[in-house]
């Protein structure tokens, strides 16, 4: 599925915010359901980044294996060299989503945003939180139609518990 980019890309390459965490075991880490996996190597990548836990859906999706670098961790496909993407075009719906998530909170499902991706503080601190909640409406729409339907329900492991740090947006009824 296309979702419209909404952090502009000269942004990202400024950042790497979304592509390191803090620990190996992380619900941060990305996502990628069965059909990015092969669609991934079949691009030449190496399948052994890919892991499958004991705590994820049933070989629907799979989280990939992160690396030590420096004192944290960083995405196998995160070229630290040149910080950025090296699967950039075809990186994963939980990536294209990025700074907003989809998160779980007492059985319902909500859109939320990450309020420290940095455009979005930018956004918030120049009062353009209309921006956020605009393409928070076009989200709604995009992920409620048949081919987000399907692209979400590839991707189980991406709706995390809420983790309280995540400012929620829209409610999502599937
Ligand atoms: S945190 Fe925001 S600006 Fe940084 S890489 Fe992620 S989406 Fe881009
Ligand atoms: S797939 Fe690309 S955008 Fe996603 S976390 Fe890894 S390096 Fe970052």
């Amino acid at each position: 599925m296309r979702l419209r980019d909404f952090v502009p890309t000269e942004w990202c390459l400024r950042c790497d915010r979304c592509c390191r965490f803090n620990s190996a075991i992380n619900p941060w880490i990305p996502v990628f359901s069965a059909k990015e996996v092969e669609e991934i190597i079949n691009r030449g990548q190496d399948p052994v980044v890919f892991n499958k836990s004991e705590d994820e859906a049933d070989g629907i999706d799979v989280r990939v294996k992160v690396r030590p670098y420096q004192d944290y961790y960083v995405c196998p496909f995160f070229d630290v060299e040149k910080n950025c993407c090296r699967i950039y075009p075809f990186r994963p719906f939980d990536c294209r989503l990025y700074p907003f998530l989809l998160v779980k909170k007492e059985g319902n499902v909500y859109i939320g945003i990450d309020k420290d991706c940095p455009f979005v503080a930018h956004l918030y601190e120049d009062e353009q939180d209309w921006v956020v909640q605009k393409f928070a409406d076009y989200l709604v729409d995009a992920l409620l139609s048949v081919d987000g339907r399907d692209e979400v329900g590839s991707h189980p492991s991406m709706i995390a518990e809420y983790p309280g740090n995540v400012s929620l947006l829209r409610e999502l009824r599937f």
